[in-house]
């Protein structure tokens, strides 16, 4: 049987952002109601339908299992004949439905909106169960969304909060707690504001979510991969019983972006969707660590050892939190936050600078009187230990040469991103161009986009996954008006 969780070689990538941070997350008490929603006019959170369809083939694969962790091959072929046989005597009825593509968090979203709204959905997956980056989230904590005040929590998606902000409006951070707390998943906020399940796991809500799918009436198929579309227009879908043409009502593409592709996200679709001469932006990595030349003396003592509490610094950009140390350079929460500009001058400039205070709780007179108090005989590192840096803190300062009187302005030289299929999330997507407010591609019409696939990119803190979500409810509304 597949497994609700990932492969097992997902879970140990880096993904550290999502560890280190929710790791120190604590519980502010602030839990969402009974799941009666924000008044955002979403119609999800029902769980109501007629249950009288085809089950849904990841459901059923899903909803049997018994979640173990070292049961983790989600690639186990044990399960393909029965799915792909009754997905052949149904394939035919496709056509005239909805179909949504990519069964991530943006399509899940958008099936269930559709299916909500009475409408017939087919759901096409082309890994063997779905909602898989998803499950790799949840090994952080599962960082839902951000309890800011949404002036603010909109500014985090820089140049495309524009663009997104109808979406978000649409399905806001407050709807899709209310969505959580529907499927039985509460939720908190933690003392940095973002938002977590109790469980701090997906696997129980994506499990219950699947369950309302299919009593929906979703039908998913999954191991059949979307192609592109024939010269009539119509969708190719190559399934086990070779490639099938579809004629939907409407479809909803949500197939995801470029990182972590064992997890599904290939990015096949940029060819086929620039061959329709849709713009597409580079996809880039975002959420990344970044390439550090560090000694191999320093980085065999100091690889995986997190530099707490400091402020990074690039250009106007500035963040307090945590950065951790690896073989190769460094990543997590703090670094994430200003990734976009460091990528883009590492793109101009082959390097970039930031700049690390080590202890940002000091003013620098304090920390002068401090140090002045430490004692004159004990060694250099010693006395900077005194003053409350770690030994970490303490070797990085030797190993760029920082003098103790720059340990609030340490600079460091980054000189790479980290490859995308590790990135958390992706940069770039479809040019905001190429759609209309229904999220509707403009070359293709009835054909809505939704998710990562977007060209849109924001830092951890909830705000991927919220984006997805408001995209894919924006994306399947869409569709329904088109059918109206
Ligand atoms: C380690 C890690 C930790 C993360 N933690 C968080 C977090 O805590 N908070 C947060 O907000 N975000 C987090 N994210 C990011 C978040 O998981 C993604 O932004 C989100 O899953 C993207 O959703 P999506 O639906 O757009 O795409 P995906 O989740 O990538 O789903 C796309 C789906 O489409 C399918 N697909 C692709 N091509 C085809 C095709 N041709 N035919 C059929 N199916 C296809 C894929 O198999 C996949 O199932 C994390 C990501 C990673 C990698």
């Amino acid at each position: 049987m597949g497994s609700l969780e990932p492969d097992s070689e997902t879970e140990t990538g880096t993904g550290t952002e999502t560890e280190t941070e929710t790791e120190t997350e604590t519980r502010t008490g602030t839990k969402t109601g009974t799941g009666t929603g924000s008044g955002t006019g979403t119609r999800t959170g029902t769980g109501t339908g007629s249950g009288t369809r085809a089950g849904t083939r990841a459901g059923t694969d899903n909803d049997g299992d018994n979640n173990n962790n070292s049961d983790s091959d989600n690639d186990g072929d044990s399960d393909s004949d029965s799915d792909s046989d009754s997905d052949n005597d149904n394939i035919s009825d496709i056509n005239n439905n909805i179909v949504v593509i990519g069964g991530g968090p943006a399509g899940l979203i958008a099936a269930e909106i559709a299916a909500t709204a009475g409408r017939k959905v087919t759901l096409i997956e082309h890994m063997p169960s779905v909602g898989r980056k998803l499950l790799l989230a949840g090994r952080g904590g599962l960082n839902l969304t951000h309890s800011e005040p949404f002036d603010t929590f909109v500014t985090r998606y820089g140049a495309a909060a524009p663009a997104l902000s109808g979406a978000l409006h649409g399905f806001d951070p407050s709807a899709l707690r209310a969505w959580c707390a529907g499927l039985g998943e509460r939720t908190f906020v933690g003392t940095s504001g973002r938002v977590f399940p109790q469980s701090l796991r997906a696997t129980p809500l994506l499990r219950a979510w699947l369950r309302r799918l299919d009593q929906l009436g979703v039908k998913t198929l999954v191991r059949h991969e979307w192609q592109g579309w024939n010269d009539d227009g119509s969708l190719m879908v190559h399934g086990p019983h070779g490639t099938r043409s579809l004629r939907p009502a409407a479809t909803v593409l949500a197939l995801g972006g470029a990182s972590w592709p064992r997890t599904g996200s290939t990015a096949a679709w940029v060819p086929v969707l620039r061959g329709i001469d849709v713009e597409v932006t580079a996809l880039q990595p975002a959420n990344c660590g970044f390439v550090v030349a560090w000694s191999p003396e320093f980085a065999g003592r100091f690889a995986g050892v997190p530099l707490k509490n400091v402020r990074l610094s690039f250009a106007q950009h500035s963040t307090r939190g945590e950065a951790m140390i690896t073989a190769g350079g460094i990543e997590g929460g703090a670094i994430y936050a200003i990734g976009a500009p460091l990528r883009e001058a590492i793109a101009a400039d082959g390097f970039a600078d930031v700049i690390i205070d080590l202890h940002p709780d000091l003013s620098p007179a304090q920390l002068a009187e401090r140090f002045a108090r430490t004692r004159p005989s004990d060694s250099t590192s010693t006395r900077l230990r005194r003053v409350g840096l770690t030994p970490a803190a303490v070797a990085l300062m030797r190993e760029t040469g920082c003098a103790p009187d720059a340990l609030k302005a340490l600079r460091l030289r980054l000189v790479g991103s980290q490859p995308i299929d590790r990135a958390i999330s992706t940069a770039g997507g479809i040019a905001w161009s190429e759609i209309d407010e229904q999220l509707m591609l403009r070359r293709r019409p009835g054909v809505f986009v939704a998710g990562e696939m977007l060209d849109w990119e924001a830092p951890t803190g909830g705000y991927l996954l919220q984006a997805c979500f408001s995209t894919g409810v924006a994306a399947a509304r869409g569709a329904l008006m088109l059918e109206r």
